[in-house]
């Protein structure tokens, strides 16, 4: 079956994959250098364009982004960061890699971000660092983060895997924080297979993670490879192997493109769904604050009480209806791991909690026709009424 044919399965979130792309992949594997090169240097650059911040550095993955991040910082054991329950795991498993504690504070029930009224009184004197997350592409009231973050001495560190996009307050996300980190995974609007970047405002911050990305080492492959350069390094640290290869450089570098393009397409298919899915007993994404852009990563419902159906059983008719679909997320604090490690209840986190259990991620991406998505739109009033 083709993506055309009316029966077929309608896939959660399909790459968006182009020629160009290919072709680029192609020139990489005949050019003689696979690993971190031109490629990636190229990508950086223009990403680093794009987001209007310092520096961008490429990594095989946000998660590694995170990590870094936090060890840049020396966080370690006996420290604390905060950040939301509501989030992929790999926002806190990266705390939890360095020795340190996540400390959550509960989301606004609006924005489903990490409700910035709240993190104040969860802040000690072991806080190292917030990370906020972007939770579907809708970015955080950044200026009263960085209050927080001033008043109190302590840095972020943004987890935008959601928000390549973004826009908070006429600022694109990027160019704010001390660290951001987005991630390219195969679902993710810009999408490399696998791969990330962290973005970076000063000096000293970028060379560290530069140096931590790939074991510590003073100087790449690429540099030691250049006719007349030292092949001998040093290794200032035991760093980490994060680094991005020039094969997914190659795909990111025509999927940064193509993002606008895509976004605007993003836009309309959430705009399908605003409109067809009104007047049915779901919480729509709310409206998206003036001088913000939303990146339209997820577009999530939230089933009511006066909903015929429970969630589970809602996600199994479609399933069985042929339209994909995932949850954006089991709050963190309701995984064994983390709820045996802290004896975290449901209640100590009770926006998150609820919004967990009710909340479904219907199909959105580029690669998704009018008659796709008017297709989730039927049947998703068709298992409703
Ligand atoms: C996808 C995702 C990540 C991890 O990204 P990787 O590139 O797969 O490491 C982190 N945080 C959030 C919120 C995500 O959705």
């Amino acid at each position: 079956m083709t993506s055309t044919d009316k029966k077929a399965f309608i896939n959660f979130s399909p790459p968006l994959i182009g020629e160009e792309e290919i072709q680029e992949v192609v020139d990489t594997l005949r050019s003689g250098w696979l690993t971190t090169g031109p490629k990636t240097s190229c990508f950086e650059e223009n990403f680093s364009k794009y987001t209007e911040s310092k520096h961008a550095l490429a990594l095989n993955s946000c998660t590694a982004g995170l990590h870094l991040a936090l060890a840049a910082l020396k966080v370690g054991p006996g420290d604390e960061v905060i950040t939301t329950p509501f989030t992929f795991c790999a926002t806190a498993n990266v705390i939890e890699h360095v020795g340190a504690r996540p400390i959550f504070v509960d989301i606004n029930p609006d924005t489903l971000n990490i409700n910035k009224e709240l993190i104040n009184s969860a802040i000690t004197d072991r806080t190292r660092a917030i990370i906020p997350v972007h939770y579907a592409g809708r970015p955080c009231d950044m200026k009263a983060l960085e209050n927080i973050s001033a008043k109190r001495e302590i840095p972020l560190i943004e987890d935008a895997a959601h928000c390549t996009e973004g826009i908070s307050q006429d600022r694109k996300i990027g160019s704010i924080s001390r660290f951001t980190c987005f991630s390219f995974y195969a679902t993710k609007n810009l999408c490399t297979g696998e791969g990330g970047m962290i973005t970076v405002q000063n000096d000293e911050d970028a060379e560290l993670i530069r140096v931590l990305r790939l074991h510590g080492m003073s100087r790449d492959a690429w540099k030691r490879n250049t006719p007349g350069a030292d092949v001998l390094y040093d290794v200032h640290s035991p760093g980490f192997k994060y680094n991005m290869t020039d094969i997914q450089a190659a795909i990111g570098i025509h999927q940064l493109k193509k993002l606008h393009k895509h976004l605007k397409r993003r836009e309309e298919i959430f705009e399908m769904y605003d409109h067809g899915l009104k007047d049915l007993p779901l919480v729509l994404p709310s409206p998206v604050k003036e001088g913000d852009r939303h990146a339209r990563h997820i577009y999530n419902v939230l089933l009511t009480d006066e909903a015929p159906l429970k969630r589970a059983d809602f996600i199994k008719e479609l399933t069985a209806r042929g339209v994909g679909s995932a949850v954006h997320f089991t709050a963190l604090h309701q995984f064994s791991y983390y709820q045996e490690k802290y004896g975290y209840k449901p209640e100590d986190y009770p926006v998150a909690s609820d919004v967990s259990a009710r909340t479904v991620s219907l199909p959105l991406s580029p690669a998704l026709t009018d008659a796709q998505i008017e297709r989730v739109i039927e049947t998703v009033i068709d298992i409703l009424s």
